[in-house]
């Protein structure tokens, strides 16, 4: 783990550059493409004055985990800076589903039948989807929001079949206490049995072990932005 208080004085940008070196040469010791690799920064609980110096530095995509935090910071942000890319990565409440789509470009937690069918509602009424992963709970934890892994399939079939959603790929959060490595490699096969592409795995202590494993798209927060408050 890097000691993330050692890099508070050190330029945003940075430590920006040391995660994309990271993560191409993590890509390329595993015989991949960096390109082939989306950083998503995870600027949740951070403002402006964090985010900024990352636009002003060529970084687009970003992730957030609260819909009512990314409505009050990147309505402002999007005028002035073109082409963000806004990922939602925390739980999502149908009740918010509305100023979800208003917000985000693509969900990453997709992870009910309720939320599926609130989808297909919202596209009924002419609202344009959000690209979409969909979030397996690999560890089975009961705290964790996701899908148990024995039931991805099952749900993906009816994503396809019943609700005509397009998924992009599968996203998944280990276990704090275990391996992440046997988690990635269970996203992975359950994402090639059922013919997605998109794998959203790896954060701030794992990400490269996340893109040696297939890592379409990483999370990471603390090592561009430092330790949350
Ligand atoms: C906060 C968060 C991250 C980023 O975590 P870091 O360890 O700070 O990189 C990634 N994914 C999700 C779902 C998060 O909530």
């Amino acid at each position: 783990m890097p000691d993330n208080n050692a890099n508070k004085n050190e330029m945003p940008t940075a430590r920006l550059d040391a995660v994309r070196d990271r993560i191409a040469r993590a890509a390329r010791e595993a015989g991949r493409r960096p390109g082939d690799v989306v950083l998503i920064a995870v600027s949740k609980t951070f403002g402006e004055e964090a985010i900024c110096p990352l636009l002003d530095a060529g970084q687009r995509v970003f992730g957030e985990n609260r819909v009512q935090e990314a409505a009050r910071k990147w309505p402002a942000l999007r005028e002035r800076y073109s082409d963000i890319e806004l990922h939602l990565i925390g739980p999502l409440q149908t009740n918010k589903l509305d100023d979800a789509l208003g917000l985000f470009d693509v969900f990453h937690t997709l992870d009910r039948p309720k939320l599926a069918e609130a989808l297909v509602k919202a596209r009924e009424k002419g609202r344009t989807l959000p690209r979409l992963f969909v979030q397996v709970n690999t560890g089975d934890e009961p705290q964790k929001a996701g899908l148990a892994p024995k039931d991805v399939d099952g749900f993906l079939a009816r994503c396809r079949d019943e609700w005509a959603l397009d998924i992009e790929g599968l996203m998944c959060i280990p276990p704090v206490d275990e391996e992440p490595a046997l988690h990635f490699a269970l996203l992975d096969k359950i994402a090639r049995r059922n013919g997605l592409t998109g794998l959203s795995m790896g954060m701030s202590g794992d990400f490269e072990t996340a893109v040696k494993l297939g890592a379409t798209h990483v999370r990471v927060g603390s090592a561009l932005f430092g330790v949350r408050a």
